[in-house]
């Protein structure tokens, strides 16, 4: 049985530091990769590692060096170890490389994506930061797993200086085709393959992305692959599919919450005879112009389910401030206005739409009180929220509208699968959901219910957590 310390890398830290008068206090996220990585640590499903120490946790903190001087930054679960970035950097870095380029790029939207030299030169100083506040914490039997776009360059600076360590890293948005990739710029191409070449496990949520990587990796260094091993110098690496997941129990356990139930109850009016819904943060890539123009194709099309269905489209508010988004948000208002106006009635309205987050128990009313969730992404690495709509509906009704273009597709074969660009496609899903029996419904909800239950966020923690700790067994079994 192995023995060492786990160290996260990400671009946030787990917690929210507050400073004031009566000292500092940290408020622990609640994301799903939070606690995925503590029921890990708490060994609830790990046997083959014995984890030392708290989690190591190395991230961006908006605070100072000077306001944390001092300052312890541990709770039970966590050690903190901020990286300090300024506020420019961070402009062309965070704002710029990470949000303005690959965000786009890599979700299929290269005619926004903004392709400066500045961006990628605060990029490779950022990721150096983050390498400068690891390189002290660092101890020979300590697991490294790194995460997502913000720190492509990482592994390979750590690979350099500590060749022995175990290093995962996860990337949680779409590997675009290569068709995509090769619109950088031909040295961060290669800076980005090198970077993340420098793990010893890399994981993607789907074998499609997996694939692309493959293909940048042998058009980029020149390097194939045999069973998803790429072979470095007499190094190894494994690329594979880890589709993220939710804490499910979580979700199916909320059905029976009595704020849930108060919030199901609320979430619908006696004459609303269907409720569909959905929820997404504000992006492009969610496809809300599409699903609108969906919708209103189905009312156009379908007469007979005017003044009896209610579309609630929750909108989550999220970079707001970007001009891109304001002006996407000022479209979506037209929309639901020109919908509402032409098919609405004093005592109906066809769309009932909101700009604002949710708690999570309002979240679940709405899952559970709706018969249809109508998730439409024109790409997006996995979408959760219907994961979680899954999971929640204990009562095994409702019916998943999903696009192929979001990585759970993958998994939820059983949703009504559509393509977001089609407007009849999604039209004519609506009607077949709204019309769908209770058998028929139940059967694909059962089905979905069974796949996430047993590879929920812990299995998946768990899973990737292996590969990296197992990776030498698995070259000697392998003969590789
Ligand atoms: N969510 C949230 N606040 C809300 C509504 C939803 O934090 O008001 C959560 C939701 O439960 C889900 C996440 O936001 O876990 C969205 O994840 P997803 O993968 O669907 O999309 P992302 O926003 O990560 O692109």
């Amino acid at each position: 049985r192995k023995k060492g310390r786990l160290i996260i890398v990400a671009y946030r830290l787990p917690f929210k530091i507050i400073k004031n008068e009566s000292g500092t206090s940290l408020f622990q996220n609640s994301g799903g990769l939070v606690s995925a990585v503590l029921s890990l640590a708490q060994g609830s499903n790990n046997t083959s590692f014995e984890f030392e120490d708290k989690i190591q946790w190395i991230g961006y903190t908006d605070n100072t060096a000077e306001e944390l001087e001092g300052v312890t930054l541990e709770n039970d679960n966590f050690k903190a170890h901020p990286v300090f970035i300024s506020q420019e950097l961070n402009d062309n870095y965070y704002e710029g490389f990470c949000n303005d380029l690959i965000w786009p790029l890599f979700h299929y939207f290269p005619t926004i994506a903004k392709f400066e030299t500045k961006f990628f030169e605060a990029y490779q100083e950022a990721n150096l930061l983050f390498y400068d506040a690891m390189v002290d914490v660092i101890q020979p039997d300590d697991v490294i797993w790194i995460h997502d776009y913000q720190l492509m360059l990482l592994p390979d600076l750590i690979r350099q200086k500590f060749p022995k360590n175990k290093i995962g890293f996860f990337f949680h948005i779409p590997f675009p085709s290569f068709e995509i990739f090769r619109l950088l710029p031909s040295i961060w191409r290669e800076a980005i393959i090198d970077g993340i070449m420098g793990a010893d496990v890399v994981g993607f949520h789907t074998n499609d992305y997996v694939e692309y990587f493959l293909k940048a990796v042998r058009m980029v260094i020149g390097q194939g692959n045999r069973m998803h091993y790429v072979n470095l110098n007499n190094r190894l690496v494994k690329v594979d599919a880890f589709p993220i997941s939710i804490d499910y129990k979580k979700f199916n356990d909320a059905f029976d919450d009595p704020l849930v139930i108060k919030a199901r109850h609320d979430a619908r009016t006696p004459l609303m005879e269907k409720v569909i819904f959905s929820v997404d943060r504000l992006d492009y890539s969610k496809g809300l112009l599409n699903r609108l123009k969906g919708y209103e194709r189905f009312l156009e099309q379908y007469e007979e389910w005017h003044g009896r269905v209610s579309f609630v489209m929750m909108v989550v508010p999220s970079r707001d401030q970007i001009e891109q988004y304001q002006q996407m948000k000022s479209e979506i208002d037209q929309t639901v206005g020109r919908i509402g106006a032409q098919y609405g009635k004093i005592n109906w309205q066809p769309i009932i739409y909101q700009y604002r987050s949710m708690p999570f128990e309002e979240l679940v009313g709405l899952y559970t009180a709706s018969d249809v969730a109508l998730i439409t992404p024109v790409r997006d690495g996995m979408n959760l929220v219907c994961k979680e709509y899954v999971a929640s509906r204990k009562d095994e009704q409702g019916v998943l509208i999903l696009s192929e273009m979001a990585g759970a597709a993958a998994e939820l074969g059983e949703a009504l699968i559509i393509n977001p660009t089609d407007s009849q496609d999604i039209a004519d899903a609506i009607n077949k959901a709204l019309e769908m029996e209770p058998e028929d419904q139940r059967k694909r909800m059962v089905a979905m219910q069974q796949r996430l239950r047993e590879y929920d966020v812990f299995a998946w923690t768990n899973d990737f957590f292996t590969q990296m700790i197992m990776i030498d067994q698995e070259h000697k079994r392998l003969k590789l």
